[in-house]
């Protein structure tokens, strides 16, 4: 069963998730950024992070991420088109983060509005695919001697000006699950060894009373 303080911090930092903000990472190889972006992620409240990645898997880094990958649901998709497409379904709009003369500057976003930022590989950048299906680009102003920054500088650059944005519009001050989703994920975050167990079961998650215990009921 978890403390009181446990429970608390966990109720409060799921009261603070933003469903409608989300970063797509395409080919980001390198498993110290790759978790860094989760990390930055996190921070932000983004509920649920999207990649796509050669190896079909995700090349994540515990160390870096101090942990958070449990925090931030991962959604990993076959290709970027299919994971560019799932977006765009659920109500997201798509900026690719490139260094591109007809990117807008990224403090020109309004990303109080639904929005998925899509970084791209170390070496390659945001394929053409991918700036293609975007719904926009984005650039970081660079005034110095490099041309580009690390992608999870980038990465926490825009999410930080996402969240300043945020917090002026007051959307870190109620929670914005659904409730059920809400319920669901407390669950997981609490248990998640169980969590596992039911969901390989295929049973439901039990109510959660007052204190965070299961209510098991017996049939
Ligand atoms: N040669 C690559 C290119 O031309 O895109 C450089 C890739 S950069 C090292 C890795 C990723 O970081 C980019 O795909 C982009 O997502 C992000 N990035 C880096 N600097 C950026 C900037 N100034 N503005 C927007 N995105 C940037």
């Amino acid at each position: 069963m978890p403390t009181p303080a446990r429970l608390s911090r966990v109720k409060e930092v799921l009261s603070r998730r933003q469903p409608d903000l989300t970063v797509l990472l395409e080919n980001v190889s390198k498993p110290h950024n790759f978790s860094a972006i989760l990390r930055s992620a996190d921070a932000v409240g983004v509920f649920e992070a999207h990649a796509v990645h050669p190896t079909g898997g995700v090349p994540t880094h515990h160390h870096t991420a101090a942990g958070t990958e449990r925090w931030v649901y991962l959604r990993v998709h076959p290709d970027v088109e299919t994971a560019i497409q799932h977006l765009k379904d659920r109500g997201f709009s798509v900026y690719a983060t490139r260094l591109s003369r007809e990117a807008v500057d990224f403090r020109e976003v309004d990303y109080t509005r639904p929005v998925a930022i899509l970084l791209g590989s170390e070496k390659w950048g945001v394929s053409e695919e991918a700036a293609r299906l975007a719904d926009g680009s984005l650039v970081i102003p660079m005034l110095g001697m490099a041309q580009s920054l690390n992608v999870s500088v980038a990465a926490a650059v825009i999410l930080f000006e996402a969240q300043r944005q945020r917090l002026a519009a007051g959307m870190y001050d109620r929670p914005r699950l659904d409730p059920e989703t809400y319920q669901r994920v407390l669950f997981e975050w609490l248990y998640p060894e169980l969590a596992r167990e039911l969901r390989a079961k295929g049973e439901p998650y039990p109510e959660l009373d007052e204190e965070g215990r299961p209510k098991w009921t017996s049939t």
